[in-house]
């Protein structure tokens, strides 16, 4: 068993796309093991992509992910980063494989709806970003 986090971003949110988003998680045995809604302040959100700092896009990142609430998600389940990455699809949804989540609802590089982790180590600290153990159900 594995842990990821998932975040369905302010585009998903704003767009109602929440419950075609764990609908897709849920039919694809990704069980929901916390979540919340929240809203980023900037630095929230540069601590989140802190990873990301020195790229070009980063400030208008920060600032579409604080542009609205977001929904985010401890998932569980076998070999749960790559699969959930799957259903996620490309980054840029112009090669986002057919019935992926960004394929379907993306509009741009940027404005993806979704994100996940992408190796146990940054699922780790992705999940202690957002989530204490005792939010987290057993
Ligand atoms: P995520 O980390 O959100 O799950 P990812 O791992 O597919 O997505 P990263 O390379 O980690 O993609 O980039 C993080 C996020 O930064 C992307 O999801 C997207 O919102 C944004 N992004 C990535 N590349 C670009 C780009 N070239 N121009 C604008 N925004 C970008
Ligand atoms: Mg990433």
């Amino acid at each position: 068993m594995e842990r990821t986090l998932s975040i369905i971003k302010p585009d998903g949110v704003g767009r109602g796309l929440i419950g075609e988003v764990v609908k897709r998680l849920e039919a694809n045995d990704l069980t929901v093991k916390a979540m919340k809604m929240i809203r980023m302040s900037t630095t929230q959100a540069q601590g989140f992509y802190a990873v990301h700092k020195d790229r070009p896009f980063f400030g208008s990142l920060t600032e579409f992910m604080t542009s609205g609430p977001c929904v985010v998600m401890v998932l569980e389940g076998e070999n749960a980063i790559e699969r959930y990455r799957t259903l996620m699809g490309a980054t840029n949804f112009k090669e986002a494989a057919e019935g992926t989540i960004r394929k379907d609802f993306a509009t741009d590089i940027e404005k993806n709806v979704v994100h996940g982790s992408d190796a146990p180590e940054t699922a780790r600290f992705e999940i202690g970003y957002f989530f204490n153990s005792l939010e987290i159900v057993a």
